[in-house]
């Protein structure tokens, strides 16, 4: 049987990166003040109370990505919610209903998923009415959080765990993998590419722009009967090309993919 899956979804900047890595514990996925930063899917293996799951963090939904990659990104996305046994919306509540976030309720419609409503950024239970306000989204059962003041860690997990699917893991299935593989290589020489024949699936978005991965992307894939993963990683640049932000964190997640990898 296989590892249950939860998906992260919303509109960009509703804290959905800071919302998986606040669930797994540690700083996994890029966290930014501006949107569209997270392109890929991201996955990591949640265990909470001798329970599995894989959460994925996805891009923003309806961002017009600036290197025209809004397709792939939507793409990452869709794929994503259907691979999913839970969604979780994500909305900001410092923000309000946005017409991006009814646009997102809407394509959430027709799921027939549970659905976590998280309005995130609650940050006192001052703004718990305030957050009220998402139940006109009409989708998905309203849990105030705040990823900055640690505020209903416990609660979401207790909803997740609930709504999971019972299906038991079977023994080795979170196993470490046989062998954890960093492809690693200056932007543009075709790592992603390489990544997906592994997996053979479109895991990555791949395109012409350089800079396409941005943040170190998990995959896990089988070969002859084992389980492997191989971690792709934002193109390396040299020091004096290091001009955003992005380029930083890449070139420090690619760093740290590295000491983490066997290869
Ligand atoms: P994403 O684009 O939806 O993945 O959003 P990010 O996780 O990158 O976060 C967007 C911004 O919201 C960042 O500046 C975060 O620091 C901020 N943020 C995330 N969670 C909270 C929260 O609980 N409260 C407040 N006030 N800000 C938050």
């Amino acid at each position: 049987m296989s590892i249950p899956r939860v998906v992260i979804v919303g509109r960009p900047n509703v804290g959905k990166s800071s919302i998986f890595n606040w669930l797994d514990g540690r700083r996994l996925a890029i966290v930014d003040d501006r949107a569209g930063v997270t392109r890929d899917r991201m996955v990591t293996l949640i265990e909470h109370d001798d329970r599995y799951f894989e959460l994925i963090d996805t891009g923003g939904m309806g961002h017009e990505d600036s290197d025209n990659l809004t397709k792939d990104v939507e793409l990452q996305i869709a794929a994503g919610i259907d691979e999913a046994d839970i969604v979780l919306l994500v909305v900001d509540t410092r923000a309000g209903l946005t017409p991006m976030d009814e646009m997102v309720g809407e394509r959430l419609r027709k799921i027939e998923k549970p659905v976590l409503l998280l309005a995130n950024k609650t940050d006192h239970p001052g703004l718990d009415n305030a957050a009220l306000e998402f139940h006109r989204l009409g989708r998905g059962w309203l849990i105030p959080v705040s990823t900055l003041q640690n505020r209903n860690r416990q609660t979401l997990f207790d909803a997740i765990l609930e709504r999971l699917p019972d299906n038991a893991i079977e023994a080795g299935e979170t196993d470490a993998p046989r062998m954890k593989l960093a492809i690693v290589g200056r932007r543009n020489v075709g790592k992603s590419t390489f990544v997906n024949t592994l997996a053979k699936a479109q895991r990555m978005i791949v395109s012409e722009v350089p800079g396409t991965t941005r943040d170190s992307v998990d995959v896990h894939f089988d070969l002859d009967g084992h389980r492997f993963v191989a971690i792709d990683t934002p193109g390396l640049r040299r020091n004096k090309s290091i001009r955003t932000d992005i380029d930083f964190y890449g070139l420090h997640r690619a760093q740290r993919s590295i000491r983490r990898a066997d290869v």
